[in-house]
């Protein structure tokens, strides 16, 4: 009988529960690749109480082919106008005269710099650990955009076209619309991965290169359905962060490809 997306992701969503209570170990269940040792999709949603996800990303710069699939949903998902790119695709050079395709999204850092210049603490962390934006409190300031190292916010200069009345309920989870004179960003589509979804830009990605992650139950998934383990993953293909010696401790991991160098790369 077929079973749909979500009914899979639900069901191994309960087997993450197991292994968060301890009560079954890692499941052996085998992805699309036929690679070994993956476990269970971060259970979105589903029985699990929000507080028992952190989520992450992982983005496998190996599969980005800079199709900006994952912009255009992202802004069409929350009314976003041409220019606020909250998933942003940068062509890198690297030392060698190697190019590709590197996205970036608020990397909902562990020490966040946005949030501490925030005057009025309209930035906060979410008990998911996702960083998100208050608009009834920014005044506009703009500190959070100087302080953030990954160009990851954006100034509302004008206010974006109303959406449909049933999408106008803005919150911090759900941001929409924006607001002129407020700050922006990433939300990881929190306010989906709750209900069980993916990301917008995850979800939208055809190469499979976006994947959702949860660092309680350690696990990613992409929008193929294919599902690893996440620390035995990012160990294995020299899993890395961006700008780590700037200690914010960033949630968004890349594996690199192509045979590039990471290091003195420009971003163009
Ligand atoms: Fe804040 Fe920038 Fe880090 Fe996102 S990437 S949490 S906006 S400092």
């Amino acid at each position: 009988m077929p079973i749909s997306r979500r009914e899979l992701l639900q069901a191994l969503g309960a087997v993450a529960v197991f292994v968060l209570t301890g009560e079954v170990g890692w499941s052996t269940m085998r992805d699309v690749n036929s690679q070994p040792a993956i476990a269970a999709p971060p259970a979105p949603g589903g029985d699990v109480p929000k507080e028992q996800h952190q989520w992450a990303a992982v983005v496998d710069l190996r599969r980005c082919d800079g199709c900006t699939y994952c912009t255009d949903a992202c802004q069409t998902t929350h009314f976003l106008p041409k220019e606020m790119e909250w998933i942003k695709i940068y062509e890198v050079q690297d030392t060698n005269g190697n190019r590709f395709f590197m996205p970036r999204l608020c990397m909902q850092c562990e020490n966040p710099p946005c949030l501490k210049v925030c005057p009025v603490a309209a930035t906060f962390k979410s008990s998911e650990g996702v960083i998100l934006v208050n608009q009834d409190r920014c005044i506009g300031c703009r500190l959070c955009m100087a302080a953030c190292p990954y160009e990851a916010r954006y100034f509302n200069f004008r206010q974006p076209p109303r959406p449909p009345k049933s999408f106008d309920n803005p919150m911090p989870e759900f941001p929409v619309p924006q607001r002129k004179g407020t700050v922006g960003k990433c939300v990881l589509c929190v306010h989906y991965v709750d209900q069980g979804k993916l990301p917008a830009c995850v979800e939208a990605c055809p190469m499979g290169a976006l994947y959702i992650a949860d660092l309680n139950t350690r696990v990613m998934t992409n929008s193929s359905g294919e599902t690893y383990e996440m620390s035995r993953y990012l160990s294995e293909n020299d899993g890395f962060r961006l700008k780590e010696e700037l200690n914010t401790s960033p949630r968004v991991w890349y594996v690199a490809g192509h045979g590039q160098t990471i290091e003195g790369q420009h971003w163009s």
